[in-house]
């Protein structure tokens, strides 16, 4: 291959080459890939030199935000010093251990154990593993179903995708098992009675009980959630939903599995969802704003209680691992990350700009084509309608996703635009006010200019 590419035969390599996550590939190949060049702060530029404002942290994970060199320094050491250790066979590396011991000092009470994987995938699996071995240790095996919520997300392995509640991860893959079932999510806008936070929380419980019910108590497994749905179009259930959920599944005697994948890390403000709503789950799984992007890493954390059932009732070794669990340069990398949320301001700047995200969310709502504005911390969507009052849904045909994206990035802007017309916002939470701003006027920008075109309106 030839040193020099020219911008025009990266894009053809690209289409030529590389698969992408979650693309139609005729659709990829007559799209091109937008190449992204180099980053600073809440910037990116692409190759051709067009710099656009990231409002959504690359994917929902660069908390820390780009070109912090204090990470660069910390995982050029580590390579420098050891660039893998394993963990199998009782080996470990101390930016591992360290990690682990930092991390389960911070997650709610009663949560001291940890195993990392690469990413969110990964660490819904490892659970979702360890659910199924902790029942058969017990002597419980006939537990063994799953609940999960309509438009949850849970990443992209085989299992966490069946937990998944979106038509893409189950078209053509023959999801969900058997074993995997799903209830109706809060989606307050949507709820027939979603101005009443009370009525929304206790649907939810009726419906886990309900699904409980039908499938039989004794071999439920497990309920799964995010606190708040991520890749479904940003869901934000009612302040305390989560506990609500907590105690019905002690209740009825099943384990809670909380994604935090998104949330996690100061997405929402305070370092985990749960923490905010008092909740310890039996598994927590964890990425994204673990390393901030910088390496791949996850973290699934199993409560105590489980942890010693297991560690009782299996002296065979427990058949779970990967190559890369606990890699050290990663684990350098989130001790630094840990750092920065914390000593570096990062939390305390994202609750300060998180203020000024929820003003210019309020400010958008009075939009003409704004149906509902949700958010919480420096995680927020606003939803767009065809008419305010019966919050009409665009057609699909309009294709308004794609045609979003493309708008928004003309405007200088990357946010997420999910197909059913609403836009996610995540964006780093060292942004500051002024750089919300510019955000803003570019989606007012971007959602006038729609208003302007013939088949909106
Ligand atoms: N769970 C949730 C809630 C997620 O949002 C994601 C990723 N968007 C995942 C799991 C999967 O994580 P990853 O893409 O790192 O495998």
């Amino acid at each position: 291959m030839t040193e020099t590419l020219t911008n025009r035969s990266l894009i053809e390599l690209d289409r030529d080459h590389l698969i992408h996550p979650v693309a139609s590939f005729r659709g990829h190949e007559a799209h091109g890939a937008r190449v992204l060049a180099s980053a600073d702060g809440m910037w990116l530029t692409d190759i051709d030199g067009k710099r656009v404002i990231d409002a959504f942290a690359g994917l929902w994970c660069v908390n820390v935000g780009y070109g912090q060199e204090s990470i660069v320094e910390a995982a050029a050491d580590q390579m420098r010093r050891l660039p893998y250790a394993t963990g199998y066979f009782h080996f470990a590396s101390e930016p591992a251990i360290r990690l682990a011991a930092e991390l389960t000092a911070l997650t709610p009470e009663g949560l001291d154990h940890v195993f990392f994987t690469l990413g969110g995938s990964d660490a819904v699996d490892s659970a979702v593993r360890y659910i199924i071995h902790y029942f058969n240790a017990i002597g419980k095996p006939e537990k063994k179903e799953f609940i999960a919520l309509e438009w949850g997300y849970h990443g992209s392995s085989s299992t966490g995708a069946g937990l998944t509640a979106l038509g893409n991860f189950h078209r053509g893959f023959d999801l969900p098992y058997k074993w995997q079932h799903h209830i109706p999510s809060p989606y307050p806008y949507r709820h027939p009675q979603g101005d009443d936070d009370a009525a929304v929380i206790a649907s939810t419980v009726a419906a886990l009980e309900a699904k409980v019910a039908e499938i039989g108590a004794d071999k439920v497994a497990a309920f799964c959630c995010e606190p708040i749905q991520g890749s479904g179009g940003v869901i934000v259930p009612p302040k305390g939903w989560l506990k609500a959920l907590r105690e019905a599944c002690t209740r009825l005697g099943i384990l809670m599995l909380v994604d935090e994948v998104i949330t996690g890390f100061g997405r929402t403000g305070p370092l985990f969802a749960c923490e905010e709503e008092g909740v310890t789950p039996d598994f927590m799984t964890t990425a994204k704003g673990l390393t901030s992007g910088y390496a791949p890493m996850g973290a699934m954390f199993m409560a105590n209680h489980i942890y010693e059932t297991i560690a009782d009732a299996s002296p065979l070794p427990v058949g779970h691992g990967m190559t890369y669990s606990g890699h050290p340069v990663s684990a350098a990398v989130a001790l630094e990350v840990l750092r920065l949320y914390r000593e570096g301001g990062v939390l305390a700047n994202g609750v300060k700009t998180g203020a000024r995200f929820a003003e210019r969310m309020e400010a958008i709502r009075s939009h003409p084509l704004v149906g509902d504005v949700r958010y919480r911390g420096m995680l927020g969507a606003i939803e767009l309608v065809t008419d305010k009052a019966t919050k009409g849904m665009f057609p699909a045909e309009l294709n308004l996703g794609d045609r979003l994206s493309q708008m928004t990035w003309d405007n200088g802007l990357i946010v997420r635009c999910f197909a059913n017309a609403v836009i996610g916002f995540a964006p780093a939470l060292t942004c500051t006010v002024e750089e919300m701003d510019i955000i803003f006027d570019r989606v007012q920008l971007t959602l006038d200019q729609l208003l302007e075109q013939p088949d909106i309106r």
